[in-house]
Order: C-alpha cells, then structure tokens, then sequence
C-alpha cells in the first residue's frame, strides 16, 4: 500500500456516489484524514504543480505522471514544494488542512485519466487504500498485513475528536451529514454515533 500519510490514517469518505441532504453526487476520490502526521507525501513520481480553487479542493496539488495521469491532493492548509517541482515517492508536498469545500480537515486524493477530463479513476486501486471507511495502520508497522479491522470505538472517536472532525458537541452535525449515506457508511461508524449521542445525552443531563 502507497500511503499520503505516514502511520496511522482515516478513510472519512470512500470514492463513490454519497447524498449529504437533498444533493447525490459521484466522490471522485477518497477523503483521508492522518492521525499521526499531517504531512501530505507524494504516492507516485512526478511532476507537481500548486493550485487554488476557492469553492473546490482549496489549496491542492496536482501531480502530471509519466503516462499522463494525473493525481489531486487537496484541501491544504499550506505547500512544501514549488510548483514545476519534480518529485519521488514519498516526498512531503504540504500540510492536510481544511480549505476550499470542506466539512473538516482531510487531504481529498484522486486519480485523474490523461489529458484534461474531470473524469476520475481508481485511486484505491492505484494506492490500494481500502476504499471503505475506518481506521488504518499502515504496512510498516504491522510487518506487512494489511489489516482492516484494527480500530476500536475509544481509538476512532479519540482519532475524530484530535483530529477535528468532530467534538462531542458537534456530533449532531455528523450525524446530519453522513444521513442518507446508508450504502457507505458501515456498522462501526453507526456504533460510534450512537454511543456518542449516548454520551451527549448523558452529559446534558449532568448540566
Ligand atoms: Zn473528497
């Protein structure tokens, strides 16, 4: 697995078509959040380029492979390379952040066919991320098993709460948002929901 983050990271939102509200649309990519580094790296080798879109992917990336494809990080807070930079694996290209269309801090990365298409293709399959959501470890540090099923409920919500996806207090707003994605969200995140409410209504009733 090629990651963006180094050590542990989330997969807030996997690639697919999602409903917040009223409004389907198709996720081209997948929306990651780094629990223990922030730092955004590059997956591939490339050339890269910094970009701005106010209502979009914010501060972004856009990497040019050597087939044409093209790879998006976006939603940066800030840039550790230059534009027209050629880089390798592995090198840090800026810091996860929460600009342009977001909810919450997450690097959102997508594969993009050659040429200028908005068209999107495997990500997961190129980096082999899980396309799912749910916290993972990476390769490194568990002697190269992938393993899906590493999180527990005190780690998830410590990992949303530290990273700024949610506080106890805004877990309505979580819930709001995620309503409708029936198809994409898993039995963990509904416990996790569930349980936080519980501890909201719990907490209330203390007041
Ligand atoms: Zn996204």
């Amino acid at each position: 697995m090629i990651s963006p983050f180094k050590g542990n990271f989330r997969v807030t939102s996997p690639r697919g078509y999602r409903t917040i509200g009223n409004i389907s649309e198709y996720h081209g990519g997948i929306d990651m959040v780094g629990l223990d580094d922030t730092t955004v790296l590059a997956v591939a080798e490339g050339t890269v380029y910094t970009l701005y879109e106010k209502d979009g992917f914010g501060y972004y990336v856009r990497q040019q492979l050597s087939d044409g494809r093209r790879i998006y990080y976006g939603h940066m807070k800030s840039f550790l390379i230059t534009g027209g930079s050629s880089v390798t694996p592995g090198t840090p290209l800026g810091i996860m952040g929460a600009t342009g269309k977001v909810t919450g801090p997450h690097l959102h990365l997508e594969l993009r066919p050659a040429g200028y298409s908005s068209d999107s293709l495997d990500i997961s399959g190129y980096t082999g991320i899980p396309n799912v959501e749910g916290v993972y470890v990476s390769e490194t540090e568990i002697g190269g098993a992938v393993n899906k099923n590493l999180y527990s409920y005190d780690d998830t919500v410590e990992a949303l709460i530290k990273c700024g996806i949610i506080t106890l207090e805004n877990m309505v707003n979580w819930e709001l948002m995620l309503s409708g994605r029936a198809e994409l969200k898993t039995e963990f995140v509904r416990t996790v929901f569930d349980r936080c409410c519980a501890k909201i209504t719990q907490l209330e009733s203390k007041k």
